[in-house]
């Protein structure tokens, strides 16, 4: 496969609404390899006249941050390997978590591309509170709401330019 994008981040971000607007088009295929790597989707998309291929991180880690820890980890550090460009999801309505904050400590190391897409943006009266996000020492963030679709476009014109 080639032009593969990882979504990660903890639990409940967004990460697999996201994901469904990005594959509507396409059928997702479950990996169905046995391990840690059989928590992941993968889905084809196209943006701009560009394809690529979209993993969906996590989908069955439940519960808290503090349990799930190892797990999400895990996800980030096969991401990290696997992909060619990894899309950080976090969650406005929550700020910067522990878990964020532990993710991006891990994220900043990287020399693959990362775009850190700061999700439940639903209206503009929450983009000030994106403000915080620029302490994850990620440098920039895209404001998106995976759920109504606002900002998805700016997201992925970056993307398919990273890519
Ligand atoms: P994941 O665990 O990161 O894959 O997150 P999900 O995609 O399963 O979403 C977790 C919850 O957040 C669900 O209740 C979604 O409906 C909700 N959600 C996802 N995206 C948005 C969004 O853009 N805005 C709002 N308000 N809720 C969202
Ligand atoms: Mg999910």
């Amino acid at each position: 496969m080639n032009n593969i994008v990882a979504i990660v981040g903890r639990p409940n971000v967004g990460k697999s609404t996201f994901f469904n607007r990005l594959i509507q088009r396409r059928e997702a295929i479950v990996d169905s390899v046995s391990g840690v790597t059989r928590d992941r989707i993968y889905g084809k998309s196209e943006w701009n006249g560009k394809e690529f291929s979209v993993i969906d991180t996590g989908g069955y880690i439940k519960g808290s941050d503090d349990i799930f820890e190892a797990e999400i980890r895990k996800q980030v550090e096969l991401a990290i390997e696997e992909a060619d460009a990894i899309i950080f999801v976090v969650d406005v309505e929550e700020g910067i978590t522990p878990m964020d904050a532990e993710v991006a400590k891990l994220l900043r190391k990287v020399t693959k591309p990362v775009l850190l897409a700061v999700n439940k943006v639903d209206s503009a009266s929450r983009e000030k509170d994106a403000f915080e996000f620029y302490n994850l020492g990620l440098g920039e963030y895209f404001t998106l709401s995976g759920m109504n679709g606002s900002g998805t476009g700016d997201l992925l014109d970056k993307l398919v330019e990273v890519l």
